[in-house]
């Protein structure tokens, strides 16, 4: 049987230093995973004692950029927001095949008049455009992700860096409760939650994330 209208692209993107492609079947965000950026947030802060439940979101797989470039900004917002994080792809039976870097873009004048009436997020964090992403690297590359420090530049300043072992919820300890909500398949990514510093983004700038000298996503807000 023939489709009857021409099937739509997959998402996907590069393994780093390959010539291969991970195809992209869910992207699943964590937020509040970083106890400075819930306190930015007015967020109840996560501690030791009391993490709380990790709050999740999904984006639509195919607001994926690959490699970042040029990103519209978005349509219905004054408030931009961007919001580095490392990004965590499954493989085969769903265990960790590697690590990139991305851009939960918000906007944040949407989320914030949802959050204040109880409605769903949607609108604020679910846009064409809203999710560039690095290339992934292999797990065993990256090795242990607790040192690795996670950077943002906007025009050459920095904006967020923070150190992965800072997360609240590990990268395990989130795989472990998304499990419980959802069946959790290769070719899901998720985006683990941002450090403090989330800031607006306005036409004309030009962004640089990088995890060490491991990853890097570079690109430029346009009109
Ligand atoms: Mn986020």
């Amino acid at each position: 049987m023939a489709d009857v209208i021409p099937a739509p692209p997959q998402p996907r993107l590069r393994v780093a230093g390959t010539d291969a492609w991970f195809p992209v079947r869910r992207v699943y965000c964590v937020g509040r995973n970083f106890a400075d950026h819930a306190r930015e947030m007015g967020a109840a802060v996560p501690t030791d004692a009391d993490r709380g439940t990790p709050v999740f979101f999904l984006k639509p797989a195919d607001a994926l950029v690959p490699g970042g470039g040029d990103i519209p900004y978005p349509p219905g917002t004054r408030e931009l927001h961007h919001e580095v994080e490392l990004v965590v792809a499954l493989g085969e039976d769903a265990t960790v095949f590697g690590y990139g870097i991305g851009l939960d873009l918000t906007r944040r004048d949407l989320q914030a008049a949802a959050k204040a009436k109880g409605l769903p997020w949607d609108t604020g964090k679910s846009f064409d455009h809203a999710a560039p992403a690095s290339a992934l690297l292999p797990a065993h590359i990256v090795g242990e992700l607790g040192p690795r420090t996670l950077s943002l530049e906007v025009d050459g300043k920095r904006r967020q860096s923070s150190t992965l072992d800072q997360m609240v919820w590990s990268v395990p300890e989130i795989l472990a409760e998304l499990s419980k909500l959802y069946a959790l398949r290769a070719g899901d990514l998720v985006f683990m939650g941002t450090p403090a510093g989330v800031g607006p983004l306005q036409p004309g700038n030009r962004f640089h994330a990088s995890l060490d000298d491991l990853l890097e996503l570079d690109g430029t807000i346009t009109t």
